[in-house]
């Protein structure tokens, strides 16, 4: 049976448009079927962070994979920004995890010890640095007295996700991709030949292969095709400040300065279903623990606040698998959608037109979350 289209994406968020851009650039015919503005869209409200250090602790293959999407964001920035003719606000700088303490310090530098003992194979990449090194390394960085130092990634970067994003739309349609926006996907029917027909509200396409990577909408799509991944939502919250002269020379966990100059701040971590309100209390807390570490932030008005949901499964760490009962059918789920975007239109799209995910992601399939509970 010819098709239409090779692969059909249901998702434009982070992962679907990475995927689909990736795919593109692979001479295959893609559709990229996207849901509505009102969707729940992490890639429209992220932190864009561009982050390893860290990631993975007690998942050396999580760890693994995070490392080398970090290693492969600048040429993927540059490609992305050469065929889109964007530009991301891509800088890899190094980031900073701030320590409130001497204790903080002592557990971090534990902590990232046994991080980099889980792959010795690899050089180490994120060094503790204390507050006399932070001062000789960033002297226009005016640290509160509490901070005592931090761990640094030196892979670690960030850019703009709201053009990071669009970018990769352009570059999917420059490509020969084909996006149809407010095309919600409602039905999957596996074709008796092989295939797929994908229903969006009247319109319908076939191909040979479908990726679902819809984001909080996969709980939907998955079990068409027999990949039922659970997934839960956990809100984020981030604060913006209006534009600031420098004074963050490398973005940090939870804060991290614009190329226009305004100050992000953040992250919350709340377990609080799909309620998208933003909580004084949440401002509250963000705001503390920022003026602990850049006390010259007191000065800076705050002009938004937003939140948005993460996609969470069960352990946190990523999701890729392939269908039994529907071959031809995948599913992609992160919780770090930036970061991992060099991955998905690179390693991860290969796969996908191979037809068999590497060893290396057996791993990250969802069976991991059914094993049964011995007596
Ligand atoms: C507060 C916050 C801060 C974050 N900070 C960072 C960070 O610093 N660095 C980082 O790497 N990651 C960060 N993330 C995570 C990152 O934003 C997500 O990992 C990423 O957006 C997930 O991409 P996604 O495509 O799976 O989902 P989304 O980006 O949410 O996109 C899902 C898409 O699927 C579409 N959709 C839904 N249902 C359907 C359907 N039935 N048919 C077709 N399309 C459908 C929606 O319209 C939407 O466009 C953050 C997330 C949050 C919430």
């Amino acid at each position: 049976m010819s098709f239409e289209y090779d692969v059909i994406v249901a998702g434009g968020g982070m992962v679907g448009a990475a995927i689909g851009y990736g795919l593109a650039g692979m001479n295959r015919r893609v559709l990229m079927l996207d849901g509505a503005d009102t969707d729940f869209r992490a890639a429209k409200a992220n932190f864009g962070l561009i982050w390893a250090h860290g990631k993975g602790f007690g998942h050396p293959a999580y760890q693994r994979m995070s490392l080398q999407a970090v290693k492969d964001w600048p040429e993927f920035a540059m490609q992305l920004e050469a065929e889109s003719g964007m530009e991301l606000a891509y800088e890899r700088n190094g980031g900073l995890n701030f320590c409130l303490s001497e204790d903080e310090f002592n557990a971090r530098t534990h902590h990232i010890t046994r991080w980099h003992a889980q792959t010795p194979e690899l050089a180490p990449s994120t060094q503790m640095l204390d507050r006399a090194e932070l001062n000789r390394r960033f002297p226009s960085l005016r640290l509160g007295k509490e901070v005592a130092g931090a761990s640094f990634g030196e892979l670690d970067g960030h850019a703009n996700p709201l053009r990071v994003l669009a970018a990769m739309h352009q570059a999917f349609l420059q490509r020969g991709g084909t996006l149809r926006s407010n095309h919600a996907v409602k039905a999957i029917h596996k074709l008796s030949g092989g295939g797929f027909e994908v229903l969006a509200g009247t319109f319908r396409a076939r191909a040979e292969r479908v990726v679902i990577a819809a984001g909080l909408g996969s709980s939907a799509l998955g079990p068409m095709v027999g990949l039922d991944v659970p997934l839960r939502p956990q809100r984020g919250q981030i604060l913006v400040t209006e534009r600031l002269a420098p004074l963050l020379p490398v973005p940090a966990s939870g804060l991290r300065q614009t190329g226009e100059g305004t100050v992000m701040i953040g992250v919350t971590q709340e377990d609080v279903g799909f309620d998208l309100a933003t909580t004084a209390e949440g401002a509250a807390r963000m705001v503390r623990k920022a003026l602990r570490i850049v006390p010259d932030l007191a000065k800076a008005k705050l002009i938004r606040q937003w939140s948005c949901l993460r996609v969470m499964t069960p352990d946190g760490n990523p999701v890729y698998a392939k269908s039994i009962s529907h071959p031809g059918a995948d599913i992609a789920l992160c919780h770090s959608g930036v970061t991992l975007a060099s991955f998905h239109a690179g390693a991860y799209a290969k796969a996908l037109i191979d037809g068999v995910l590497p060893a290396s992601l057996e791993i990250f399939h969802h069976g991991r979350f059914n094993v049964q509970k011995t007596a």
